[in-house]
Protein backbone atom coordinates (compact mmCIF):
# COMPACT_ATOMS: atom_id res chain seq x y z
CA UNK A 1 0.00 0.00 0.00
CA UNK A 2 2.59 2.71 0.95
CA UNK A 3 4.66 1.35 -2.06
CA UNK A 4 1.77 1.70 -4.21
CA UNK A 5 1.03 5.92 -2.88
CA UNK A 6 5.52 5.99 -2.89
CA UNK A 7 5.11 5.33 -6.51
CA UNK A 8 1.92 8.14 -7.72
CA UNK A 9 3.58 10.54 -6.12
CA UNK A 10 7.37 9.81 -7.88
CA UNK A 11 4.90 9.74 -10.75
CA UNK A 12 3.19 12.64 -10.71
CA UNK A 13 6.77 14.64 -10.21
CA UNK A 14 8.81 12.34 -12.99
CA UNK A 15 8.01 13.32 -16.71
CA UNK A 16 7.13 10.66 -18.90
CA UNK A 17 10.03 8.31 -19.78
CA UNK A 18 10.54 8.06 -22.75
CA UNK A 19 9.83 9.79 -26.10
CA UNK A 20 6.10 10.36 -27.67
CA UNK A 21 4.27 7.05 -27.00
CA UNK A 22 2.81 7.16 -23.49
CA UNK A 23 1.00 3.85 -22.97
CA UNK A 24 1.34 0.99 -25.08
CA UNK A 25 -1.35 -0.10 -27.37
CA UNK A 26 -2.99 -3.27 -25.94
CA UNK A 27 -6.60 -5.16 -26.26
CA UNK A 28 -7.05 -2.24 -23.49
CA UNK A 29 -7.45 0.21 -25.97
CA UNK A 30 -10.60 1.73 -25.02
CA UNK A 31 -9.81 2.03 -21.32
CA UNK A 32 -6.61 3.94 -22.34
CA UNK A 33 -8.80 6.49 -24.02
CA UNK A 34 -10.72 7.41 -20.88
CA UNK A 35 -7.56 7.07 -18.75
CA UNK A 36 -5.56 10.06 -20.65
CA UNK A 37 -8.57 12.12 -19.36
CA UNK A 38 -7.80 12.53 -16.29
CA UNK A 39 -4.01 13.56 -17.38
CA UNK A 40 -5.50 16.87 -19.33
CA UNK A 41 -6.05 20.41 -17.77
CA UNK A 42 -9.76 20.15 -17.66
CA UNK A 43 -9.62 17.12 -15.65
CA UNK A 44 -7.26 18.82 -13.07
CA UNK A 45 -9.37 21.72 -12.97
CA UNK A 46 -12.16 20.12 -12.25
CA UNK A 47 -11.12 17.66 -9.85
CA UNK A 48 -9.80 20.58 -7.35
CA UNK A 49 -13.16 22.14 -8.14
CA UNK A 50 -14.70 19.13 -6.72
CA UNK A 51 -12.40 19.10 -3.61
CA UNK A 52 -12.74 23.01 -2.48
CA UNK A 53 -16.28 22.46 -2.89
CA UNK A 54 -16.66 19.95 -0.35
CA UNK A 55 -14.33 21.79 1.66
CA UNK A 56 -11.84 18.64 1.19
CA UNK A 57 -14.27 16.38 2.87
CA UNK A 58 -15.04 13.01 1.51
CA UNK A 59 -19.09 12.84 1.23
CA UNK A 60 -19.54 9.85 2.54
CA UNK A 61 -17.74 9.37 5.69
CA UNK A 62 -16.83 12.99 6.79
CA UNK A 63 -13.10 12.37 6.55
CA UNK A 64 -11.27 15.48 5.65
CA UNK A 65 -8.30 14.87 3.98
CA UNK A 66 -5.45 16.93 1.73
CA UNK A 67 -5.86 16.84 -2.25
CA UNK A 68 -3.67 13.68 -1.85
CA UNK A 69 -5.92 11.58 -0.06
CA UNK A 70 -9.03 12.60 -1.99
CA UNK A 71 -10.94 11.83 -4.98
CA UNK A 72 -13.37 13.24 -7.64
CA UNK A 73 -15.91 10.35 -7.96
CA UNK A 74 -18.20 10.12 -10.80
CA UNK A 75 -22.05 9.68 -8.85
CA UNK A 76 -22.80 7.51 -12.01
CA UNK A 77 -20.26 5.88 -13.77
CA UNK A 78 -18.78 7.01 -16.66
CA UNK A 79 -17.71 4.08 -18.72
CA UNK A 80 -16.43 5.99 -21.41
CA UNK A 81 -18.55 8.62 -21.89
CA UNK A 82 -16.62 11.74 -22.15
CA UNK A 83 -19.67 14.43 -21.56
CA UNK A 84 -20.30 12.48 -18.12
CA UNK A 85 -16.79 12.16 -17.31
CA UNK A 86 -16.36 16.00 -17.45
CA UNK A 87 -19.68 17.03 -16.20
CA UNK A 88 -19.14 18.93 -12.56
CA UNK A 89 -22.51 18.23 -11.06
CA UNK A 90 -21.77 14.07 -11.41
CA UNK A 91 -18.66 14.31 -9.65
CA UNK A 92 -18.39 14.06 -5.73
CA UNK A 93 -15.35 14.36 -3.73
CA UNK A 94 -14.70 11.16 -1.69
CA UNK A 95 -11.77 9.86 0.86
CA UNK A 96 -9.52 7.16 -1.27
CA UNK A 97 -11.33 4.19 1.33
CA UNK A 98 -14.91 5.54 0.20
CA UNK A 99 -13.66 5.85 -3.04
CA UNK A 100 -12.28 1.81 -3.10
CA UNK A 101 -15.29 1.10 -1.98
CA UNK A 102 -18.07 2.14 -3.74
CA UNK A 103 -15.78 1.00 -7.01
CA UNK A 104 -15.77 -2.26 -5.74
CA UNK A 105 -19.62 -2.35 -4.97
CA UNK A 106 -20.53 -0.76 -8.35
CA UNK A 107 -18.65 -3.69 -9.65
CA UNK A 108 -20.08 -6.33 -8.32
CA UNK A 109 -23.56 -4.84 -9.40
CA UNK A 110 -22.47 -4.49 -12.89
CA UNK A 111 -22.22 -7.21 -15.45
CA UNK A 112 -18.97 -8.02 -17.05
CA UNK A 113 -18.62 -6.37 -20.20
ZN1 LIG B 1 -14.85 8.55 3.12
Amino acid sequence: MARMKQLAQRGRQMKPRGSGGEVPVRSRDRIDTWRRWYKTPEWRALRKDVLIGALFTCARCGFIGESRDLVADHIEPHRGDRDLFFDRTNLQCLCATCHSGAKQREERRAPRA
